[in-house]
């Protein structure tokens, strides 16, 4: 996972340094590298425990826990769902559609001519 505000990725032939610090923004999982780390606030923009206010969060399947006081929340972000216009209306007329193919054959000439 690179770095969420240059992109950058980390390098880990140096085992131990763990210059990149985790954190957890917008209920998501996110890197930050040494470079941003000086050039930037990177705390003030990272979610905070509700309880102990701390910045070090782990973003687990679902849900956010605290390192610091244990605290966890459920996350809140969903990915977004891809814009799929117009698939549902479709669906539904080919429905209809063929709902009424089986009505009109079923109430259709033979129908009709057994009434004259
Ligand atoms: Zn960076
Ligand atoms: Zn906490």
């Amino acid at each position: 996972m690179p770095c969420y505000l240059c992109g950058a990725r980390q390098s880990d032939p140096v085992r131990g340094a763990a210059p990149f610090k985790r954190g957890v923004r917008r209920d998501r999982q996110v890197l930050i590298c040494p470079n941003c780390q000086i050039a930037h606030d990177w705390k003030a923009d990272l979610d905070r425990c509700g309880r102990c206010r701390s910045t070090f969060l782990l973003c687990r399947l679902g849900e956010i826990e605290c390192y610091s006081c244990g605290e966890v929340r459920p996350q809140n972000f969903r990915p977004p769902v891809p814009d799929t216009p117009g698939l549902d209306p479709a669906l539904t007329n080919e429905v209809e559609q063929a709902l009424s193919r089986v009505l009109s054959g079923l109430s259709g000439p033979d129908a009709s001519r057994a009434h004259r």
